[in-house]
């Protein structure tokens, strides 16, 4: 029997390392999801700008073609002034060249503040755009420096499978059934005595079944719990070396 309460152990420590490299194996890649959502949000304000951008310069050009518009008016104005063949004409005709000339002017004004403006907002967009693509770089780093993580922790977690099948091999089979059973029901299934006290549920054990346990002859249970128990110092001797894992069969 303490041959089968040593393998029922192995096996434990094989399940507990399998279950936490298969958790670390599914953390890992959600590790960069900060990073991936600082750039969606980026990409985001720069798209809107990029937006913002294309719809000034289609402001832009509607200016450009009034501006050429009225240049053309300007210029048929002048014509009037000079075909004017009274001074009513000429008064009528000078004004609206006054007026043209007086537009268009305005309008130039406006459009080269828009004309600067849309430089500053390109330029800015493209360092923003810098700023994104350095993201990008970074985000693929690590994703490629991660996929190696995950192959070494993939390529651990083949080993301790490859553990835990052999420790199960080696369990009895009606063992292996209520190991699974009590397993999933309680999250683990082999609980050490310490001084009279199951450590998987903190319940003293009758001192009978205590007794019974000294002798190893058989594996019991715990009344409580129902794990399977055995009494730490038997299978653990005194700790010689610091706290260690569950010893290994030799
Ligand atoms: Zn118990």
């Amino acid at each position: 029997m303490r041959e089968q309460l040593i393998h029922l152990l192995e096996l434990q420590t094989c399940d507990g390392k399998v279950r936490e490299l298969e958790s670390a194996a599914k953390q890992l890649p959600a590790k960069l999801d900060p990073l991936r959502r600082d750039l969606a949000k980026l990409q985001g304000m720069i798209d809107a700008e990029r937006t913002k951008l294309n719809e000034t310069e289609a402001w832009r050009k509607a200016q450009q073609d009034n501006i050429d518009k009225e240049r053309e008016q300007f210029r048929s104005a002048q014509h009037k002034l000079q075909a004017s063949k009274n001074s009513k004409e000429f008064n009528a005709a000078s004004r609206e060249v006054e007026n043209k000339r007086k537009g268009t002017q305005d309008r130039e004004a406006e459009l080269k503040k828009i004309v600067e403006q849309l430089a500053a907002s390109t330029t800015q967009l493209q360092a923003r755009d810098g700023d994104v693509q350095k993201l990008r770089d970074e985000l693929a780093a690590s994703e490629a420096a991660m996929a190696d993580q995950v192959n070494s922790l993939n390529a651990q977690l083949a080993d301790a499978k490859a553990a835990r099948d052999k420790a199960r091999s080696l369990v009895d089979k009606q063992w292996v059934k209520t190991y699974d059973t009590l397993a999933a029901k309680r999250g683990y299934a082999v609980a050490p005595v310490i001084k009279g006290v199951c450590q998987g549920c903190h319940m003293a054990l009758p001192p009978q079944l205590n007794n019974i346990l000294a002798r190893m002859e058989s594996i019991e249970m715990c009344p409580r719990c129902g794990r399977l128990v055995y009494r730490k110092e038997l299978l653990e001797p005194a700790a010689t070396a610091p706290a260690t894992e569950d010893p290994k069969p030799a």
